[in-house]
């Protein structure tokens, strides 16, 4: 059986191993295909006659699938599969499966690193030290931006399931006190620290706002002008959900006039960042490349499932299935 990786190089830069997926039939392994359905032709001649096809992000529509007359199984390589047209897949008889949760922890623990680098901009200042600027300061500490205490402020948790739920964790860990939105309530979770509410109380009443919902038609631009209106003055916003949950161009007007006091992004709309991107150049915005999911101990566990995924299908009880 011919199994192609389409786009293996983000999840298996080289420190992890491909050997689950080698004992399982002719593997290929390509590093990069393409994010891009105009070069649908190398996508289609790469995955040839192959019976089972993994994709992290490279697109497959239904024009491609059609041409893989072979194809039985595509293997999402994430969580997000959005990139292959399950309809058609569908129609085709092909199964596709996802990989549901893997990297819970460590996209909460890097909801809450961002939050702590608006607080404390640790990597600025030791950038700032090792420039010589504490070796020729007149005092024995310093520091260039103000610093912020979480305890006792308010974190508002956008989508409180699994990573809302763990960032909430920890945020009520620092002291803070929770307010979650989300249509699917778990009222065993209230306690003091933390309270489910409607929307627009989130908005209003949160010091800090952590987006942690799909995309979806009716999250698309969930923060624009109109919202961010109702937050507080010098709100905090962090984002390493999706990028299309905010409009952009909003939030870079509103980093720089000060209504948001700084916004920590893990995503934005378009990845990888176009140069144009106005947050680039927006006042107190942090942005990392898309890194939360990452740890080796996610993408391990991300592998493992994969793995599982086709051993399950093989077997003819697939699991993870998203075209049912
Ligand atoms: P989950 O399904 O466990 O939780 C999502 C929650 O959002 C659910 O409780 C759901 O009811 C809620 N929700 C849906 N629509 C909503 C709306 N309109 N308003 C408020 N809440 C809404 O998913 P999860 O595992 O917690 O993942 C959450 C998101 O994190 C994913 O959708 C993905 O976009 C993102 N993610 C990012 C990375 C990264 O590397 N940056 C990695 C993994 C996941």
């Amino acid at each position: 059986m011919k199994i192609v990786v389409l786009d293996g190089y983000t999840l298996n830069p080289g420190d992890i191993t491909w050997g689950g997926l080698e004992k399982l039939g002719e593997l290929k392994v390509y590093t990069r295909t393409s994010y891009d359905l105009s070069e649908e032709d190398l996508i289609v001649e790469r995955v040839g006659n192959a019976e089972v096809v993994f994709t992290n992000k490279t697109p497959l529509s239904k024009e491609s699938l059609k041409k893989m007359t072979n194809l039985k199984f595509i293997a999402v390589l994430a969580t997000g599969f959005n990139i292959v047209d399950t309809n058609a897949a569908k129609e085709l008889g092909i199964v596709v499966s996802n990989i549901p949760t893997y990297g819970t922890d460590a996209v909460s623990q890097m909801a809450i690193a961002l939050l702590l680098e608006i607080c404390h901009h640790v990597g600025q200042h030791s950038e700032s030290v090792k420039r010589g600027e504490w070796s020729n300061n007149a005092d024995w500490c310093y520091w260039n931006y103000p610093l912020i205490e979480l305890t006792g402020k308010t974190m508002g948790i956008m989508g409180y399931g699994r990573i809302g739920q763990s960032t909430g964790r920890i945020a009520q860990a620092l002291g803070m006190n929770v307010l979650a939105y989300d249509q699917n309530r778990n009222q065993s979770l209230e306690s003091d620290t933390m309270k489910y509410v409607e929307f627009d109380e989130l908005i209003a009443k949160s010091d800090v706002i952590s987006l942690h919902c799909p995309l979806l038609e009716s999250t698309k631009g969930i923060i624009n002008k109109d919202t961010i209106n109702k937050m507080k003055d010098g709100v905090k916003i962090i984002n390493n959900s999706r990028g299309p949950l905010i409009v952009e161009e909003d939030l870079a007007e509103a980093l720089n006039s000060g209504k948001v006091g700084a916004a920590a992004l893990d995503v934005v709309s378009t990845e990888p960042i176009k140069i144009d991107n106005p947050l680039l150049k927006a006042k107190n915005c942090i942005i990392t490349p898309h890194i939360s999911w990452a740890p080796k101990e996610s993408r391990e566990r991300l592998m493992s499932i994969a793995i599982q995924n086709l051993n399950q299908f093989l077997k003819g009880t697939p699991i993870n299935v998203v075209n049912k």
